[in-house]
Parts: C-alpha cells; sequence; structure tokens
C-alpha cells in the first residue's frame, strides 16, 4: 500500500467486487457475439432478456424527474417517504409502543454502512452468516469491524446452534453481539427461515439481552420476492424489540422497486426506548451527514408517492406477483434438473440465487465461464442467479455445472 492510502481504509488490490467482474466479462462475451448465459448479477430480467421494470415506477420517474433531483431532501428522508416505508412493511402488523425509526440511505448498502459504523465499535465484529453476500465482509472490515461467522446449514437445516454460539462468544469477548440474518430469500444459498426458527432465535436473543445488549439485523433485500406472508416474522420482530435488543431492518428499494441505479434503500430500527430512539436519531443523521449528505430525493419520493398511493401500490404489488412466480419457474426448472444427476442444491425458498456448495468453486467456475456460462464462485460454492437467465435458457445449466465438477 503506498503513502497515499489511508491505514484507516480496508485496502485490497483486487478491482472491487467479484460479482461486478464477473458480469461485466459476461458483458463484454455478450457484446463481441459470443453466446453467453449471465446468471452472476443480482438483477431482475424478463424472459425477453430485457431488465425488468414497473409501468407505474416509470411513469413516475420520467414525470418527476426535474422536480425532485433539484431539490435536496432531508438528512434521513422526508416524512412521507419514511411514512411509506412504515405502510410497504407493517400495515398488517401492530407496532404497539415500539419506536420506529426509518433512516432514508443509499440502497439496503448504505443501510448496512450505517449499522456497522453506528452500532458497532473499532475492532469489534459483527456475525455473520457461513454462506453470504461478499459485500458484507467489505462493509465490516471498511468500517474497521471483525467478522465472526455461524454456520448457516447443518445437514440441510438452518443450524440455529451455531448461531448461538457465536452471540454466546461475541457477549463473552464483546459484551454486546451485533448478528446479522439475511431473510427471506437468502443471497445466495435462496433458504427462508420458518416461522418456528424465528420464534427459536428471538427467544434465545430475548433472553441475551437481559445481560447484553444485542443488535439484531434482518437484510430484507429480497422480501418481495417471497412466496409466503412475511407479516408473522415482522410482528415477530417487533414484539421482540426492546430496550435491549434492538431490531435493524435493511431494505432495498432496487429489488422492490426495480432502480437498481437510483441507490434507494432504508434502515428501518425498533426499540422500546426513547432514549434509544433519540439516540438512533442523533447518531445517524451526523453519519448520512458526513457521507451522502442525504437520500436521492427523486428515490425516496418513488417510494413516497408510490406506496402510499392504494392504485399505485396496487399495480406494483401485481407486478412483483408476477416476478416472483417466474423466479419459482425458473428455480423450479433448475431444481429438478439438478436432482435428477444428483447436483446438490442448498433448500430453495425464494429469491433471485439458487446455490450449490462445491469443491474448488472458483476452478469450476472458470471452467464455466470457458463454456459461456458465468455464475459465480462464492461462500464455498457457486451462486447462480436465476433472476438474470430467460427461463428457456435455464435448461440444461445443471447438467453444464455436474459436468464441470471433476
Ligand atoms: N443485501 C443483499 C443480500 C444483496 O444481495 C444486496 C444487493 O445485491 C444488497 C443487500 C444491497 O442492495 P442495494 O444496496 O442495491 O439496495
Amino acid at each position: 500500500m503506498n503513502d497515499f492510502i489511508s491505514k484507516n481504509t480496508y485496502f485490497t488490490r483486487s478491482s472491487g467486487d467479484l460479482i461486478m467482474q464477473i458480469n461485466a466479462e459476461a458483458n463484454k462475451q455478450k457484446s463481441e457475439g459470443k453466446k453467453v448465459i449471465n446468471g452472476s448479477i443480482g438483477m431482475l430480467f424478463d424472459d425477453d432478456s430485457s431488465l425488468a421494470s414497473f409501468s407505474v415506477v416509470d411513469e413516475y420517474l420520467k414525470k418527476n424527474i426535474k422536480e425532485d433531483s433539484k431539490k435536496y431532501d432531508s438528512i434521513i428522508g422526508n416524512n412521507r417517504f419514511q411514512e411509506a416505508i412504515i405502510s410497504w412493511l407493517f400495515h398488517n402488523n401492530d407496532l404497539k409502543d415500539r419506536y420506529c425509526d426509518v433512516i432514508g440511505t443509499m440502497g439496503a448498502t448504505g443501510a448496512l454502512a450505517v449499522i456497522n459504523k453506528c452500532f458497532i465499535n473499532n475492532d469489534e465484529a459483527i456475525i455473520l452468516p457461513s454462506i453470504r453476500w461478499g459485500n458484507y465482509d467489505s462493509i465490516a472490515y471498511e468500517n474497521n469491524n471483525k467478522v465472526m461467522i455461524y454456520n448457516l446449514f447443518k445437514d440441510g437445516v438452518f443450524d440455529i446452534d451455531s448461531l448461538k454460539e457465536q452471540v454466546n462468544e461475541s457477549c463473552l469477548i464483546y459484551k454486546r453481539a451485533v448478528v446479522l440474518i439475511n431473510d427471506p430469500c437468502q443471497n445466495p444459498s435462496g433458504y427462508s427461515l420458518s416461522n418456528e426458527e424465528w420464534d427459536e432465535i428471538l427467544s434465545f436473543l430475548k433472553m441475551k439481552s437481559k445481560e447484553y445488549p444485542i443488535v439484531l439485523v434482518d437484510d430484507i433485500a429480497y422480501l418481495n420476492f417471497y412466496r409466503n406472508s412475511y407479516r408473522d416474522v415482522f410482528q415477530k420482530l417487533i414484539d421482540a424489540s426492546s430496550d435491549r435488543l434492538l431490531v435493524a431492518i435493511c431494505f432495498s428499494s432496487s429489488k422492490t422497486l426495480q432502480i437498481y441505479g437510483l441507490r434507494g434503500g432504508a434502515l428501518i430500527v425498533l426499540t422500546s426506548s426513547k432514549e434509544v430512539h433519540e439516540d438512533i436519531l442523533g447518531v445517524t443523521r451526523i453519519y448520512c451527514r458526513s457521507t451522502w449528505s442525504s437520500p436521492n430525493h427523486l428515490a425516496t419520493n418513488v417510494m413516497g408517492e408510490l406506496f402510499l398511493n392504494e392504485s399505485t401500490r396496487n399495480a406494483i404489488l401485481k407486478e412483483l406477483a408476477y416476478y416472483r412466480d417466474l423466479l419459482y419457474k425458473r428455480a423450479e426448472i433448475f431444481i429438478q434438473e439438478a436432482k435428477e444427476i444428483d447436483l446438490n442444491t442448498c433448500p430453495y425458498k425464494g429469491g433471485f440465487f439458487v446455490f450449490i456448495e462445491v469443491d474448488n468453486n472458483i476452478i469450476v467456475a472458470e471452467r464455466l465461464m470457458k463454456k459461456g456460462l458465468f455464475i459465480v464462485p462464492m461462500s464455498g460454492g457457486l451462486r447462480i442467479s436465476i433472476a438474470s437467465i430467460p427461463t428457456n435458457e435455464i435448461s440444461g445449466i445443471a447438467k453444464l455445472i455436474k459436468e464441470a465438477i471433476y
């Protein structure tokens, strides 16, 4: 590292994120006329290979781009946006006496950055799953945090014991714990926790929080692509939140509204304590002001207007239902073919990805790239973005992968 680079940064000589690199190579080869199947990127494409888009979103953007993008939004987002996020997520829930702070961020990535900076002391750790989105690590390291890992699956089921062990360990070392769950439709496994699994996790964290302050992070980036209602889980999270157990939810409008480039998102924090709530607003306002200053006003207003208006809200729900079904259809084809040739996939419960645990995943991914299939080696396996592959190109992928594992 040369003398110009601050020692406080997370320095690596790689050119950034592997997912972005593989996606760029796939697009380059495609533009050169090569036949490519691009299952690398977490963006949703229609069966005609165009990027999914929602007409009410497009209409809003066209009409309001000038007005919205000229004015600053307030530091953590305007009131209407905050009300809209609460309404979109919790309209069927009872918030009881909880404080529910909504902080407008640059995507769910921004929400994770706020958490890593504002809720974790330097050199303390965030507890992450063993199979995970790689950017969690970069965000932690960039904020001078460490990473502790719980095993995601044991014998094909969520390894709650491992999560408990890591929380216990963190409490022993740091006298507090910040643990992240990416649910529903986990990236990259496609797993979603059952209500019973949530009950067990929350009762453990509630018990633990009597002794130590605990932050539970739920990254819900793929929430709206889950077949089941999340209402009960949200209620459990609201009920579990207290003055000792902070629930921090990361929301992404990139995925929900198909506006990846607009960088909209929110951090939603639940607590029963007025003092904690006031401190959270204080610290997050300073963080946001000193990094991106205020959220993208066009993004906060798209959410604010479309989530609160009944007819646009219903239009979005209808579009989401269509794409959700499309994803399940693609997953079904892949999983069925994988089963027939004994290629083990992680238990898929929804979302953009299916995942296969594979030794030598980097070598296997390189072999596949040479055959025109671009998927991502990560977390000891291969992630296939079924979101970015048209349905008629899914059949045959399992066989290609199986043949590349030797
Ligand atoms: N969380 C997960 C699990 C993701 O896969 C992603 C994006 O791929 C994000 C968060 C961040 O999304 P964004 O910052 O675009 O909202």
